[in-house]
């Protein structure tokens, strides 16, 4: 079983704010395990967070091109996050996949560059506002796992962590409570069984993510399907991060 945080800077912090931030946790990382701890950063911040992470950080992107190498301006592929020590990449993010064009077959492709490359694919998914009153959340999400990563070949696996995202509680204050959280977790974990067996669903992660924060990360983790959180405001801290970390039941230090 993997226990995962993962922080998710979006578009915020220059370069030496940064590093502050990674030298804010470097102490902490030092006293701490149980827990694997992830950021994804800006893309021109990588390579240099990567080569000067404290141990016990993985620096993550926050996309990769559903392209190989050639004549695509402005894509980076996932071998060249992999030569530059990053660890892999958030996908299927919901604001991407809204305003920024990521379907589901180009979130598949991403995955599929990912794991190729045996970096980590942080897939997300998760439903609308608008979905989720109509009663659809099981569906969407199968849906979006269906196309991107029930497909994989059973190993492939190793390298996917699912994030569950409701799109609704995102930067909202709007939190899941832990049973509509665990509900979908325990469902995301059926699926993965039914498609990859019992042992590997077990293995993988999968994440809550979706205004969590010190106040309720213990209660969100402490369910028994949600391995850990992809965590946005509360990421931008160490401070804060750092409370979201300690509701993790699998903390040590
Ligand atoms: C996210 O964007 O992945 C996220 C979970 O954001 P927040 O924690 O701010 O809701």
């Amino acid at each position: 079983m993997r226990n995962i945080v993962a922080g998710n800077w979006k578009s915020n912090k220059l370069m030496g704010e940064a590093q502050e931030w990674m030298d804010g946790m470097a102490g902490w990382l030092a006293s701490h395990e149980g827990v694997e701890v992830m950021v994804g950063a800006p893309a021109p911040y990588l390579a240099t967070l990567a080569s000067a992470a404290p141990d016990g950080l993985h620096i993550l992107a926050q996309n990769v091109s559903a392209e190989g190498h050639g004549a695509h301006t402005g894509e980076f592929t996932a071998d060249m996050l992999k030569s530059c020590g990053v660890a892999g990449a958030i996908v299927g993010h919901s604001e991407r996949r809204a305003r920024f064009g990521d379907t589901d077959d180009k979130v598949k492709a991403k995955v599929q560059a990912l794991v190729d490359e045996g970096l980590q694919a942080v897939f997300c998914c998760g439903e609308t506002l608008e979905e989720r009153e109509a009663g659809r959340q099981e569906e969407v999400v199968h849906a979006q796992l269906k196309a991107a990563v029930l497909e994989l070949p059973v190993d492939a696996l190793d390298c996917v962590v699912v994030a569950y995202e409701p799109v609704w509680a995102i930067g909202t204050g709007k939190t899941a409570t832990s049973a509509q959280a665990q509900d979908m977790h325990a469902a995301i974990r059926g699926w993965l069984t039914e498609s990859f067996g019992a042992e590997k669903a077990e293995g993988v992660a999968i994440l809550y993510g979706g205004s969590c924060k010190p106040s309720n990360a213990a209660e969100l983790f402490g369910q028994a399907d949600i391995n850990g959180g992809l965590i946005g405001g509360a990421a931008l801290n160490p401070t804060d991060f750092q409370g979201v970390l300690a509701g993790h039941p699998e903390l040590k230090g």
